[in-house]
């Protein structure tokens, strides 16, 4: 019998795997080139998605960072594996990738063993227990349990602050080592999307206990906690994978074997990547099968493996390239909130009314999403609220007859007043301009318009209060800018600004109107009164003394016009607060400029030793806990103060 050509590669899946790596290794190392580009590793992954839905089933959340895609992608997987075949595993799993090029390195080393017989039944319970693990956390918490130790997420990530160094160390150890020596030993005993794929793939079960527990909570009323339906999977299809380790009617594609153009030469065994035997079966229905087509490649007789006795060798490769592409499309169109919570009665969420924001950048995660619901919760009249960071929009139910969306739209927004650079001097003249903004929704807007305004240090201030559309004013030097100058500034399109040590580049679209052709002159004073917190503190028994008995020293302080030296004049407070003879010290900005008031006991202190006390390079604090600490003075005090006649 003529013996085919055996083929180096299974084309298909050598290529989507490829694809894959490649792709991956672009955002690993796009960031090198590319400061401002975040690489979001867990962006597609199904199992996050199913973690996800699970969380949203259960506790009306969706779990943090999880937005419609993974959970779309979630739904290809398990549409593939009950319609088709585990085509994750074979075709997009990176770590099922990795697991069998390393195998492959432990086979040319005749290193790798397969583990069989009991053993290999008994083994798979460790998967089943990390899935109930991971998803018991994970909805418990609405945070993804599986970013600890999966070794994808913590290899790509660069183990970041999510991933638990042990738990992901073992785990990463386990997989190279279990890869190398033992064939597919994560894919088969420790994978947890493995364990809920094949929970999956045995479809009339899982649709037995879904339909059971859904029965008991929505037609007998009875309660039945979450954690028992997710015992029930776990251990059924625990049970029923280690004793039969086959598939009943499900997934519906299936290696066949013609026996009598087999020569039983045992080629496809030996390829097998789970290590099925492939040369005894007339139909695979193996449960590790996951339909990755190799034995077939492998096979030298033409017409001896087929899918399901077709030619049906496209089919899996074109299927996952169409369910993930399905699953990006549904991602875009459909949206599922984030949070979704009504605390409304039934009768007033039937008479209630939706108020729809979108444009809100500060939802953009369950955090953020949370802070939200909660400030929602404390406003009368509002009976529930629902997010979606993809969009960043929030709908918000309400009772008309208790309040009005202007008011929602209100208590959404937050007034901002925001120092951007100090007046080189006291000589300068400050304007300031009032206008509308356009596009203002939140704190991201604001932070961006601090960005931007920042980056000319002639612009001093802005502020915001909530109207439509936004009040704004902004503070600025007259002798080198203009309203319409400002107006140009607040309304470019784009620009960049230092984050860190990355450049970032951000597009905005804010649009200035009903602006003032005129400004209206602010005295410094005014305007560092409104910016600028006032230091006035009292200590060491002040109260006890009589005002004859207290002197004061004045020394000029410009340092404070930067608004962070300002806010660590308590630690200047504290400093000089050691000394017993110092019982009080104020800032005040006045037309001569910023300047500190310190008050002393008469007699008990010199000048010249309140000077000194003031110029310490390092200044000593003391928090209310007792603890102690030493910090770096931003003060110079360049020039002396002198004792005045005031208290
Ligand atoms: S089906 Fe397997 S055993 Fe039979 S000819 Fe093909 S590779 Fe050889
Ligand atoms: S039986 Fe064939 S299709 Fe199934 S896993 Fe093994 S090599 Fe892949």
């Amino acid at each position: 019998m003529r013996q085919k050509k055996l083929k180096p590669q299974n084309s298909y899946r050598f290529l989507i795997q490829w694809f894959i790596i490649v792709v991956l290794t672009f955002m690993v190392v796009h960031p090198f080139f590319d400061k401002e580009f975040v690489a979001d590793f867990e962006a597609y992954c199904p199992f996050g998605g199913m973690q996800a839905f699970s969380s949203f089933l259960a506790n009306n959340t969706l779990t943090c960072s999880m937005t419609t895609l993974q959970i779309s992608m979630a739904f290809a997987l398990i549409i593939a594996t009950i319609l088709l075949a585990k085509l994750f595993c074979s075709y997009v799993c990176p770590i099922g990738t990795f697991s069998e090029w390393l195998g492959k390195l432990g086979e040319s080393l005749n290193m790798r063993f397969t583990i069989k017989g009991f053993a290999d039944r008994v083994l798979r319970v460790l998967k089943y227990a990390l899935l109930f693990i991971t998803f018991y956390f994970t909805i418990s918490s609405s945070e993804l349990f599986c970013k600890k130790y999966d070794p994808f997420y913590a290899i790509f990530s660069g183990f970041s602050s999510d991933v638990v160094l042990l738990y992901a160390g073992i785990a990463i150890a386990v997989m190279v080592l279990g890869a190398i020596f033992i064939r597919l030993f994560w894919c088969k005993y420790l994978c947890p999307l493995g364990a809920a794929t094949n929970i999956f793939s045995n479809t009339l079960v899982f649709i037995a206990i879904t339909g059971i527990y859904a029965l008991l909570i929505l037609v007998f009323k009875v309660e039945v906690s979450w954690v028992w339906y997710l015992g029930a999977l776990c251990v059924t299809g625990f049970f029923f994978e280690s004793i039969k380790m086959e598939n009943l009617i499900f997934p519906r594609l299936s290696i066949i074997r013609d026996n009598d153009i087999c020569t039983n030469c045992k080629k496809c065994d030996k390829v097998c990547p789970m290590a099925i035997n492939v040369s005894e079966a007339i139909k695979v229905k193996h449960i590790d099968c996951h339909m990755c087509g190799d034995c077939i490649e492998h096979c030298p007789e033409k017409g001896a493996l087929t899918i399901n006795r077709r030619k049906l060798r496209w089919l899996p490769p074109t299927a996952v390239v169409v369910l993930v592409l399905l699953g990006i499309y549904l991602s875009k169109t459909v949206e599922i909130p984030t949070i979704n919570e009504r605390w409304g009665t039934e009768q007033q969420m039937k008479e209630s009314k939706v108020f729809t924001q979108s444009g809100l950048k500060n939802i953009k995660c369950f955090g953020s999403s949370s802070s939200f619901v909660e400030q929602m919760r404390e406003i009368e009249g509002v009976l529930g609220a629902e997010t979606f960071v993809g969009t960043h929009t929030v709908k918000v139910y309400y009772d008309p007859k208790l309040i009005t969306e202007a008011e929602i739209k209100k208590a959404i927004f937050s007034p901002t007043k925001t120092i951007l650079n100090a007046p080189k001097s006291d000589k300068v003249e400050i304007g300031m301009v009032s206008f509308g903004l356009n596009h203002y929704f939140d704190s991201f807007d604001s932070y961006f318009l601090t960005k931007l305004l920042e980056q000319n240090s002639d612009i001093f201030a802005f502020e915001t209060e909530f109207g439509e559309p936004v009040q704004t004013k902004v503070y600025f030097n007259t002798k080198k800018l203009n309203p319409a100058k400002i107006k140009e500034i607040v309304e470019v399109t784009e620009f960049s600004f230092k984050e860190g040590d990355a450049i970032k580049k951000q597009t905005v679209d804010f649009q200035v109107v009903k602006m003032d052709n005129i400004h209206t002159i602010v005295a410094p004073k005014n305007f560092f009164d409104k910016f600028y917190s006032i230091t006035d503190s009292k200590f060491n028994k002040f109260d006890t003394y009589k005002e004859s008995e207290i002197g004061t020293y004045q020394i000029a302080i410009p340092e404070i016009t930067n608004s962070s030296v300002n806010d660590s004049l308590s630690y200047l407070v504290s400093h000089v607060s050691i000394n017993k003879a110092i019982v009080g010290m104020k800032s005040e900005f006045t037309t001569e400029g910023p300047i500190l008031d310190v008050y002393f006991v008469k007699g008990k202190i010199k000048e010249t030793e309140i000077y000194q006390l003031l110029l310490s390079k390092t200044l000593e604090v003391q928090y209310e806990d007792g603890t102690k600490e030493k910090v770096k003075s931003p003060y110079f005090f360049r020039k002396e103060g002198k004792i005045i006649e005031k208290k």
